[in-house]
């Protein structure tokens, strides 16, 4: 068992928000280790449609999931997702996956697994983590919490400038209807909205979130001029 807690700051939101690339930014600037927990639903999802198995069979997910072997591993300070040994690359953002993931996260099993293996890695030290339950239900008791935003208009051209075929009101009115950890605002996090601010903008937004929140405060050596 560990003997130190470490650090978790969690960023949730709805698809294509920007809390990616939050995320990413401030663990490269508060050397953090990265974990973009989406990837994990993802893997899930791909390995159903892989399978030839329907999403919305609950019942059928959970046995691909019993049957998959998933892992995430550490690697340069950034998560990723392993399946029997191999991450899976971009097929993680293919159109089926996008077209799948939200019915597969729905599902009470593939999140209670997956949340489990979400808090192991805080084991392994301070670190950043994007999704939609992060500061709601993975870590509720973090100070640190962040809820990044932006426009249906602006989320969608922000995907349609990836190349991406993705129904992102679909996926987010099923992550926020969902009963188990539906996307929300969780208890104290702050919300920013990036629709009409640049990537550094969202980023200072975001640094000064974490300094009201006593970040720098506990982590004085993380502190930018
Ligand atoms: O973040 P990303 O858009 O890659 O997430 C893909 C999907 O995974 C989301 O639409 C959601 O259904 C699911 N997800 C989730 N909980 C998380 C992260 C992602 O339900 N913490």
């Amino acid at each position: 068992m560990p003997t130190h807690q470490y650090d978790a700051i969690a960023i949730d939101g709805p698809a294509a928000s920007g809390k990616s690339t939050v995320a990413r930014e401030l663990a490269a600037r508060l050397e953090l280790i990265m974990v973009n927990s989406g990837e994990m639903y993802r893997a899930v999802t791909l390995e159903v449609v892989r399978r030839g198995v329907d999403p919305g069979d609950p019942a059928a997910v959970v046995g691909v999931l019993r049957e998959i072997d998933l892992h995430c591993a550490v690697e340069n300070r950034n998560s990723m997702v392993l399946i029997a040994g191999e991450h899976p690359g971009e097929a993680l953002r293919s159109d089926e996956v996008n077209a799948a993931v939200s019915r597969v996260a729905a599902v009470p099993e593939v999140r209670h697994l997956l949340v489990a293996r979400q808090r192991e890695l805080r084991d392994l030290g301070d670190l950043v983590m994007e999704g939609r339950d992060i500061g709601s239900v993975v870590f509720p008791d973090t100070p640190y919490k962040l809820y990044i935003e932006a426009s249906e208009e602006v989320r969608h051209q922000r995907r349609a400038a990836e190349g991406q075929v993705d129904e992102l009101a679909l996926r987010d009115r099923l992550d926020s209807a969902r009963r188990t950890s539906p996307l929300m605002v969780a208890d104290g996090a702050q919300v920013i909205d990036s629709s009409k601010l640049n990537i550094e903008q969202v980023l200072n937004a975001a640094m000064e979130v974490l300094r009201e929140q006593g970040w720098f405060e506990r982590n004085p050596e993380s502190a930018t001029p």
